[in-house]
């Protein structure tokens, strides 16, 4: 079938309305009153309220397209076919309403029905957790051959204490040529590390509740969570080699080859890296500040920080010299507009935005280039594999590089980063600020400089945050 990205999300929206689902608008990026959240990353983590007891939905049963920020998939970007930091997760969810057995019908329903996906069966494989009989029953039943459900031991969502249960994963086999591995290799099968077997929907069944004391104890309202990344859908349909490759990202990429200087996509791997990270990073900071969120030195705003400082050093990289992330805005605005038309309405502000920072970073970034490749030199020929601690906080306090795009530039050259000592090296400088802030505020004085040093060195700690936040799903 030949669908836009458009037109299977709201199939997807529609099969489940199909179903008595209501459709739930796609809730900002910024969680509301979830402190253990960075940004939303996934569909359930806005349902979470209704999940928990706390607000009783008017419809137990929901459906939505949410965007999603996962900052655990940033190195991923470019380098997988699948990872974005900002996607769009469709979901259907169930609280305390349906089970197990209407989410894998309707499931199998809407992948393989000629008036839906349409999708061919022998290319789909689920994933079950081992004990599930229950599961297995039902795929059977729904049609799926037994040699296309595979056991993993790891199908079994549990983020601590709350609800948990089993879940079932769905992937979609792209065919030999998109083997990224030997015919042999351990990992090639569904569920294994590849790009051949696609994962495209996880299905929870949550039916436990893990307790303080460690035991699961059966809940006695049953919930339906689930999660299908829409982009990976359409690299489907699209018959794309890459979720890049779609209606979705190209207009991104078209354009920052006009932007270039000459250099086209597809024509050299390491160049369509760049490309990738630019289309990719030009949506997430559109959205993100188009909810609200700012660049800056902690929590959310680092992250848009790091985000737009990787795009603009793999502009460089495509022989792009001056301020252009800014022009994609309206780009996104333009392809994102059918189901989110305040981005494009917000395009001038979040330019603005982008534009500030890209220039900030632009005037700093030739001679931190400069310095980084004498030290990626220096290291070399001295036979060493780090770059000094010292030398990555140089990089960061006075070029504005942020410690994991400093890792990301030099790991290309087989170099790593001292880690430890840039975080000591970040320690003396808070320590440092800290002690002039207090001898001053004891004589009276607050000045804007010393309120700049102390946000300029409160950005550690989202990391851990971050990846507990990454289990949801
Ligand atoms: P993967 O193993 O490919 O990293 P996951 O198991 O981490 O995916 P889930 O947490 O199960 O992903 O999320 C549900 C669905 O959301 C996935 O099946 C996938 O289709 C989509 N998805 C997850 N992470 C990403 C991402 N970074 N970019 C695009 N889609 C994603
Ligand atoms: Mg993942
Ligand atoms: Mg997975
Ligand atoms: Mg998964």
């Amino acid at each position: 079938k030949q669908l836009s990205s458009s037109q299977i999300r709201q199939m997807y929206l529609d099969f489940f309305k199909s179903k008595g689902h209501t459709i739930e608008p796609s809730a900002s990026l910024v969680p509301v009153d979830d402190p253990t959240l960075l940004w939303i990353n996934s569909g359930v983590a806005t349902m979470k309220k209704y999940f928990n007891g706390s607000v009783v939905p008017k419809n137990p049963r929901l459906t939505s397209s949410q965007k999603s920020i996962r900052t655990n998939d940033i190195e991923n970007v470019g380098r997988t076919a699948r990872h974005h930091t900002l996607f769009e997760m469709l979901g259907n969810f169930s609280v305390g309403d349906y089970f197990k057995k209407e989410a894998i019908t309707w499931a199998w329903e809407l992948l393989t029905s000629d008036d839906w996906f349409g999708w061919d069966p022998e290319l789909l494989y689920m994933t079950v957790y081992p004990q599930d009989d229950d599961a297995k029953q039902f795929w059977q039943e729904a049609g799926v051959q037994p040699d296309h459900i595979i056991e993993a031991e790891d199908n079994f969502w549990d983020i601590g204490e709350g609800p948990s249960g089993p879940d079932s994963e769905i992937f979609y086999d792209r065919g030999k040529s998109f083997n990224n591995l030997a015919d042999d290799d351990p990992e090639n099968y569904p569920g294994g590390e590849n790009e051949r077997y696609l994962e495209v929907w996880n299905i929870v069944f949550s039916q436990f509740n893990h307790e303080p004391d460690g035991s699961y104890k059966p809940l006695p309202r049953k919930n339906i969570d689930t999660g299908m990344g829409l982009e990976r859908v359409v690299s489907v349909f699209q018959n794309a080699k890459t979720n890049f490759e779609t209606d979705l990202f190209l207009p991104m990429i078209n354009a920052t080859e006009d932007f270039s200087d000459g250099k086209k996509y597809n024509a050299d791997p390491k160049l369509d890296i760049s490309f990738k990270v630019i289309a990719d990073h030009s949506r997430a900071i559109t959205f993100a500040i188009g909810d609200g969120a700012l660049p800056s030195n902690d929590g959310r705003g680092y992250v848009i920080r790091r985000l737009i400082r990787r795009a603009v050093v793999n502009g460089r990289k495509l022989g792009i010299n001056g301020a252009f992330l800014y022009k994609l805005v309206p780009v996104v605005g333009e392809v994102m507009k059918s189901y989110y038309p305040e981005v494009l309405e917000q395009a001038d502000y979040i330019a603005k935005v982008v534009k500030s920072e890209e220039d900030r970073f632009n005037e700093t970034l030739t001679d931190g280039l400069a310095l980084l490749n004498d030290l990626v030199a220096k290291t070399k020929k001295s036979g060493a594999k780090e770059i000094d601690g010292a030398d990555a906080f140089k990089l960061y306090d006075t070029y504005g590089f942020p410690v994991e795009l400093t890792r990301e530039y030099t790991l290309d050259e087989g170099i790593t980063v001292d880690e430890d000592g840039f975080k000591a090296e970040m320690k003396k400088q808070q320590d440092r600020a800290r002690n002039a802030r207090s001898k001053n505020e004891s004589m009276g004085v607050q000045s804007d400089l010393l309120i700049n040093v102390k946000s300029a060195s409160e950005y550690v700690g989202y990391t851990q945050l971050d990846v507990k936040a990454a289990k949801v799903t």
